[in-house]
């Protein structure tokens, strides 16, 4: 049976492959960039800016921070308690043209030892998970270089 992809969050990215992109707002008056999106009114104090823009955010950024989630977090977080628990590494990424830090989950395979804090990684798509008819589809970091 084929699952229909669907994003986790609707409109937070888009695109395939080297396409793939994060979403965000950018304000017109004061170029301020917002992820996750702010889609009513500025939030830069000295700026009355309501107009905002999408915008696709760099695909590169530097590891500005990381760490591993070794246990199950605690609810609302969803998880299956009768499945082990799958240790993953969330990993926070400084977009220097956007002066923004998004996390976001390493991409499958990418442990804490395999990252440096400076280290170029790129945005790439991901499976958070899968139920019965639906892949519900997020983003991934993963450093520049590495196939996986
Ligand atoms: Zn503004």
């Amino acid at each position: 049976m084929s699952r229909v992809r669907t994003p986790v969050v609707a409109r937070w990215f888009d695109g395939e492959g080297d396409g793939f992109r994060l979403l965000g707002t950018r304000c017109a008056a004061c170029s301020a960039v917002f992820f996750p999106r702010e889609e009513s009114f500025c939030r830069n104090p000295g700026c009355a800016g309501d107009e905002l823009v999408e915008v696709a955010l760099s695909r590169r950024g530097r590891v500005w921070s990381y760490t591993d989630g070794r246990y199950r977090p605690p609810a609302p977080y969803v998880s299956d308690p009768e499945l082990p628990w799958e240790p993953y590494t969330l990993i926070a990424v400084e977009l220097e043209a956007e002066r923004m830090v998004v996390l976001g989950q390493a991409a499958p395979g990418v442990t804490v030892a395999d990252l440096e804090v400076g280290m170029e990684v790129e945005v790439v798509p991901g499976v958070l998970g899968e139920d019965a008819g639906t892949t519900w589809t997020t983003w991934h970091w993963r450093p520049v270089g590495v196939t996986a």
